[in-house]
């Protein structure tokens, strides 16, 4: 028996498989802070430990910048020279000392010091600098983890095979567990289609979000069992669960070799209906097990992605250099980029007015709204694309458009740079297609005109459902609201496809309801012509569509579009499920 209480927790599982391993908790970002009054003679002691703060902070951007070296080379870790330089600035050190010495702690000096430097930056100007604030709030927050001796544990820190236990994770923190030794995560809060979950599935980590309270329930270094088929977290289990979850461990990876073998056979329904089955990336390393798992093309390259973990904007070399890769190695197979879908729960710190700072991110300024308000950003990576486009099978997308003047407006500046490239004699597809994500109620009730202008449709249904049924996709609250056979949804996607069709062009389905096998016939029967799942789902998607008829799945969807019961629907669903595909 353990000697820990056993917990059994249900969350909302966010990456399948299933994973057993020791607890590493992360601490929630917030660090508060107290003002207190100090004498003369402490005032010396409170200068000590603020310089002693300091030599630990700049000993720590030391250690991470040559880690940076080792791993991404000299250009990245030049980046953090900013932060040391803003470190070393007498406007922080010097004028921090001197509140200190008007009698208040370190720690409420540093605030208040950094305040003022921050505001200072509020009024330049130029943009660049204004926004420099940022890295001044990213030093200010290093330095008071060691004044308050909370230093934040970071996953570099994983010295073992590990279950990150977190308050919460950002998609940023994610993707950087590629590199370490994460084996699987928990989350007190967070939703199935959060981006956190998104690139968990591309690393094929198993997650569970949204438990509540695992960092209150969980102890560092207590066994987990993370479920992330079901959504469920057993902390501390008893050697019996151990067992059973090891021969489900073991059966799961039978059920994956035999998937393995339908990896070159097409996605063909019994009735001869081909659909093509294309897999979504983050990151040019996962070009590789697109491939391995027979994934038809890249249906959704993610590049927001691009720009997490740096404090510089990509260049137009780097974007080009990084779409290359990924078309060169796709090939025969075609590549859909879609230009960067920043904003809303995927934040980066390069500082731009107005996306670390709205209430309502989702509604704010986010991908091709920012891309417009920020063109000289948007052609940057525009350029990258282009000339990629003239060495794979490239295909251009826009995230977030909400009607045909939005379409037309970013493709103005992409003529515009198509003719700057011209000029400049680079080379690049001429015909390169350009689709639109349909992801926001108001393009799908316009999908015919926007149809009329684009190569093609891809229909976004973690947006599509959220802003359709106004739940927020990343809150686990509501997460039992988030309904993708609610019948507005339903009736919205038949819209899209079949005003698409109408017009000649064909759609795809890249967000995460194409990749639950629950959901397969309905969406063969709707006409869609695309599925673009997370890698590992490849598989099963194409072992449904080779086991149903489009017949049938055309008599579903007429069924469940006529019936107002929500149960009677859930039951069509389930009533044909198929002999060996409960995976
Ligand atoms: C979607 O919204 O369905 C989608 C594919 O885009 P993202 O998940 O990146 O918002
Ligand atoms: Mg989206």
């Amino acid at each position: 028996m353990p000697d820990r209480k056993t917990l059994i927790l249900q969350g909302i599982a966010a990456s399948p498989g299933i994973v057993i391993g020791k607890a590493f908790l992360m601490e929630d970002e917030e660090l508060c802070l107290v003002q207190k009054e100090i004498s003369k003679e402490d005032a010396k002691k409170e200068v000590i430990r603020f310089r002693e703060a300091i030599s630990k902070t700049r000993a720590e951007m030391i250690a991470t910048q040559e880690k940076i070296y080792k791993t991404l080379g000299k250009e990245y870790a030049r980046l953090s020279d900013a932060y040391l330089l803003i470190l070393e600035d007498p406007l922080i050190t010097r004028d921090v000392i001197k509140k200190i010495a008007e009698g208040v702690n370190a720690e409420y000096a540093l605030f208040r010091i950094l305040e003022k430097v921050i505001h200072s930056f509020e009024m330049i100007d130029d943009e660049y600098f204004r926004e420099r604030k940022h890295d001044i709030q990213d030093v200010g927050k290093k330095i008071l983890r060691h004044l308050l001796g909370k230093e934040r544990r970071v996953l570099a820190d994983i010295t073992s095979e590990s279950v990150i236990v977190a308050h919460n994770l950002t998609p940023a923190d994610t993707i950087s567990m590629r590199e370490n030794l994460v084996k699987g995560f928990t989350t007190d809060i967070g939703g199935r289609t959060s981006h956190t979950a998104i690139v968990a599935q591309g690393l094929e980590i198993p997650a569970v979000v949204g438990l509540r309270n695992i960092t209150g329930q969980a102890r560092e270094g207590d066994v987990i069992i993370v479920d992330g088929n079901q959504g469920i977290v057993i902390v501390n289990p008893t050697a019996e669960m151990l067992e059973n979850y090891r021969r489900e461990q073991e059966i799961q990876l039978a059920q994956i070799r035999e998937l393995e073998k339908l990896r070159d056979l097409p996605a063909q329904t019994t009735d001869s209906h081909r659909v093509t089955i294309a897999a979504n990336i983050d990151n040019p390393e996962e070009v590789k097990s697109v491939l391995s798992h027979g994934a038809e093309g890249i249906g959704l390259y993610r590049t927001e992605f691009l720009y997490f973990n740096r404090s510089t904007l990509p260049t137009e070399d780097e974007h080009y250099e990084n779409y290359r890769r990924v078309a060169q190695k796709m090939l025969p197979y075609s590549v859909i980029i879609r230009t960067i879908d920043l904003g809303g729960d995927k934040l980066s710190h390069l500082g731009l007015e107005g996306i670390t700072v709205e209430n309502n991110p989702f509604l704010g300024l986010r991908a091709i709204r920012l891309c417009l308000k920020y063109p000289s950003i948007f052609k940057t990576q525009l350029r990258g694309i282009l000339r990629a486009s003239a060495e794979g099978r490239i295909r251009l997308m826009y995230p977030m458009i909400s009607g045909i003047y939005e379409l037309r407006a970013a493709n103005k500046i992409l003529e515009e740079t198509k003719d700057e490239l011209r000029r400049e004699g680079k080379k690049f597809d001429e015909n390169i297609e350009v689709g639109a994500m349909i992801e926001v109620p108001s393009a799908a009730l316009t999908a015919d005109l926007i149809a009329r202008e684009a190569d093609f449709l891809s229909i976004g249904t973690n947006d599509l459902i959220q802003y359709t049924l106004a739940v927020d996709r990343v809150n686990e609250n509501v997460a039992s609201l988030y309904e993708p056979l609610h019948l507005a949804i339903l009736r919205l996607l038949k819209t899209v496809v079949d005003a698409s069709h109408n017009a000649g062009k064909w759609v795809g389905m890249c967000g995460e309801m194409a990749a639950d096998t629950n959901f397969t016939m309905v969406l063969v029967g709707i006409g869609l012509n695309e599925f673009s799942v997370s890698p590992a789902q490849v598989p099963k998607i194409k072992k449904i569509i080779r086991n149903i008829s489009l017949l049938e799945a055309k008599a579903l969807v007429t069924e469940i579009l006529n019936s107002t019961e929500r149960e009677v629907i859930i039951q069509k669903i389930k009533r044909r499920e198929f002999k060996g595909t409960n995976i």
